[in-house]
This record gives C-alpha cells, sequence and structure tokens, in this order.
C-alpha cells in the first residue's frame, strides 16, 4: 500500500526504510525535496506543511497518512483525515505541541509531572509561587534539543529570559535533581492492542539526545511503573501510532514525566537492530493495518548520536571534513546510520551508530 508521511527529516527516512523491507511505498510532502525522506520515497510532493494544494495531492495519493514531524501544523491532518485514516490524528498531536496542554494531559492521565506554572506575562512571573525557582523556563511551543529554554534562579532572571524569548507563552518548570533519563516507546494500533518497547536510558549533552542504553540500568519495578504510566497515556489520548514518552528518575527513587513525542523518537533508534520489530516497523504495521510485532530486546545496546560537530574536528572555519567511518565501525556489532543530509553543522543530526554491549 502507499503511506502519506508529512515531514521529510530522519525520522521519516527510517520510516520509509521499514516500509519498504514491508513492500510498501510512501509518498513524503516536504518543502525540501532532498531531505533525508525525499531522498528515498517513492514520490515527492515540494511544499509548506499547509500548502492547500500540497496537501490536496497528499490527499489523492494514499488512504492512511503519518507524521514524522511534531510540529505539523494539527489543521493539515484534520485535513488528511477528510481523506483516510490518520496515525496519529491531529487531537494528539496538538497535546504534544504545546507544553501546558501537554502537562495538564498527562496529569490528567494520573501521571506525574514537574511543578509547573503558565506564564502569560510578566506579572505571572511576579506572582508565580517562590518554590519553583530554581526553575527552568521553557517556550510552550515549537521548543527542541534543549531549544527555547533558560534555566532561572529567580524571578528577575525569569523576567529577563521571558522577555529574551520574545515575551511568548511558556511554562516555568521547577528544575528538577534527575538521577536519571529514562524513554518509553510505546506501539497502539487501531485495534487497541499495545507493544511497549524496552525502558530506554539517554544521556543528553547541551540539551540534546547523546547516547541512549538498553535496557536501562534501573529496578524492574521502576521500570514497569515507567511502560504502565505510557500506556496509561497513549490509553488515554486514544492515540494511534508510535508515541515516546520522556521521564524522569529523581535522586528520591520517583518518576515524573517530562514530555512526549507523537512519532518514533530519537531514544528508539537501538530498536532497528536490537529489536525483534523496530520503532518504524510498527508505525507502518500500524498504518497497513497489520499486527504490531514483538518489542523483544535482542541484545543489550547503546545508541550514540553523530551531531554536526564531529565533521568539523579543526574548527569550523577550517571545514567540514569526513569522519573516518571504518574506524568508527570496526567494533563488532556497530551499525552505522547516516541521513543524507551534505552540510553538516555543529548540533545537527546526521546520523547515529548503535553497538552491542555483549560482543
Ligand atoms: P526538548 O523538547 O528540547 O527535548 P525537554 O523539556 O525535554 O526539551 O528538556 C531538555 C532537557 O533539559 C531534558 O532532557 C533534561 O535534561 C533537562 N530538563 C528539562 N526540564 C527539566 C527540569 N524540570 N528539571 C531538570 N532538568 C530538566
Ligand atoms: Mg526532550
Amino acid at each position: 500500500m502507499n503511506i502519506g508521511l508529512l515531514g521529510g527529516g530522519q525520522l521519516g527516512r527510517m520510516m520509509i526504510q521499514a516500509a519498504h523491507q514491508l513492500g510498501h511505498t510512501v509518498t513524503v510532502l516536504d518543502p525540501d525535496p532532498n531531505g533525508p525522506a525525499g531522498q528515498i520515497a517513492d514520490q515527492v510532493i515540494v511544499g509548506a506543511y499547509d500548502d492547500p494544494q500540497a496537501l490536496a495531492q497528499l490527499a489523492q495519493s494514499a488512504s492512511v497518512f503519518t507524521t514524522e514531524f511534531e510540529n505539523v501544523p494539527a489543521a493539515s491532518l484534520r485535513f488528511l483525515a477528510a481523506h483516510g485514516q490518520t496515525y496519529p490524528n491531529a487531537d494528539c498531536v496538538e497535546k504534544a505541541q504545546d507544553r501546558l496542554v501537554e502537562k495538564a494531559f498527562i496529569q490528567s492521565a494520573g501521571v506525574a509531572v514537574a511543578a509547573h506554572a503558565a506564564i502569560r506575562s510578566v506579572d505571572d512571573l511576579k506572582t508565580c509561587a517562590a518554590d519553583l525557582f530554581p526553575a527552568i523556563l521553557k517556550t510552550a511551543r515549537l521548543g527542541y534539543d534543549g531549544k527555547g529554554q533558560a534555566v532561572v534562579q529567580n524571578r528577575d532572571q525569569a523576567i529577563e529570559a521571558f522577555k529574551s524569548m520574545g515575551a511568548v507563552v511558556c511554562v516555568l518548570e521547577k528544575k528538577l535533581p534527575l538521577a536519571k533519563e529514562i524513554s518509553v516507546i510505546i506501539a497502539r494500533h487501531a485495534d487497541g492492542s499495545v507493544a511497549v518497547f524496552p525502558v530506554g536510558e539517554n544521556i543528553h549533552k547541551g540539551g540534546i539526545l547523546d547516547t541512549t542504553t538498553v535496557p536501562a540500568q534501573i529496578d524492574e519495578s521502576l521500570a514497569s511503573t515507567a511502560r504502565d504510566a505510557a500506556s496509561r497515556i497513549a490509553q488515554a489520548m486514544g492515540y494511534v501510532g508510535v508515541l515516546c514518552v520522556e521521564f524522569f528518575v529523581l535522586a528520591d527513587g520517583s518518576l515524573v514525566a517530562n514530555e512526549m513525542a507523537p512519532r518514533p523518537h530519537n531514544s528508539g533508534h537501538y530498536s532497528i537492530e536490537a529489536c525483534q520489530t523496530s520503532q518504524f516497523e510498527q508505525q507502518v504495521r500500524i498504518c497497513a493495518g497489520q499486527a504490531l510485532g514483538s518489542t523483544d530486546l535482542k541484545f543489550p545496546v547503546r545508541m550514540t548520536n553523530l551531531l554536526g560537530d564531529l565533521w568539523f574536528p579543526n574548527g569550523e572555519a577550517a571545514g567540514q571534513v569526513e569522519p573516518d567511518w571504518a574506524a568508527m565501525t570496526q567494533m563488532p556489532g556497530s551499525s552505522l546510520h547516516l541521513y543524507g543530509k551534505a552540510q553538516a553543522r555543529p548540533g545537527r543530526k546526521m546520523g547515529h551508530l548503535t553497538q552491542r554491549l555483549d560482543v
């Protein structure tokens, strides 16, 4: 079958690779015909995600639609929903696009979130609870990889940061003592069946995911609490598709949900080699109406992101140098993934390396 995909990045590329493995085709709508997904798509419609003509063309091309980009306009998914199934649907994607809506929803599903306050004006910062500080001020919308965030020690710093962010709607979140960061990826089928991936342990550097190690080095009871919490959130939303929920494990061992992503997630890339069925294959299976596969872990594994910084060993001014892939992949049990991005930039996700930890 043909699947309509909004978004042209690396998540889309890996989704297309899984679709091809199962004999399906994919039409991508993206402004860049040469992005990671566009390069290998069966058909590319070049246009903005809210371009009515491009959307109409996508609607004609398929009867099932998905997204690899969480900031795709909800209205576009609603338009596509009139022409077929969208997995996930617009309501779910919309919830994940606004940190305030997202936190309220997660709480309503019975899962704890960090203490926080909605910030719409300087006044909100003058009157919010004092015990939120030290805090992190985050724009409610459009933040990713630590962008649109500032650590603030007190009200004055928060007001300054709020102004420098353009006084857009923000959430002020208590800065928590993190013992670990973990994530749970869950695939939920239209028939209500669920497959939960093993818990991943994430290390971030400079606000960007650096490594995911699986299984996470946590108690089995905590792992099962996290998996249950992710299932509850997916169930409460009536979510259909692949969903990632990021959690903080606090110093006292308690669990707090941080945010969710309504799509396959960077912390699930290890599943391509290390799980019976990858997160991307689950998304394709859901789109194609095929039963979910097993998420069993075949071996312990670590995924490391390859950021553009690697291409500049002598600094950016000295120009881009291709890393030594032969050396990197000499280790047994390692698999290299490059996303086909011609231009490296510091902080840009260029690829990832997956390594078995048992060889
Ligand atoms: P992004 O959308 O950029 O991934 P996150 O909300 O996940 O934004 O924040 C990025 C990182 O910042 C988190 O992975 C975590 O390391 C740190 N962080 C975010 N919120 C908090 C918090 N309330 N307390 C402590 N650290 C936090
Ligand atoms: Mg995050």
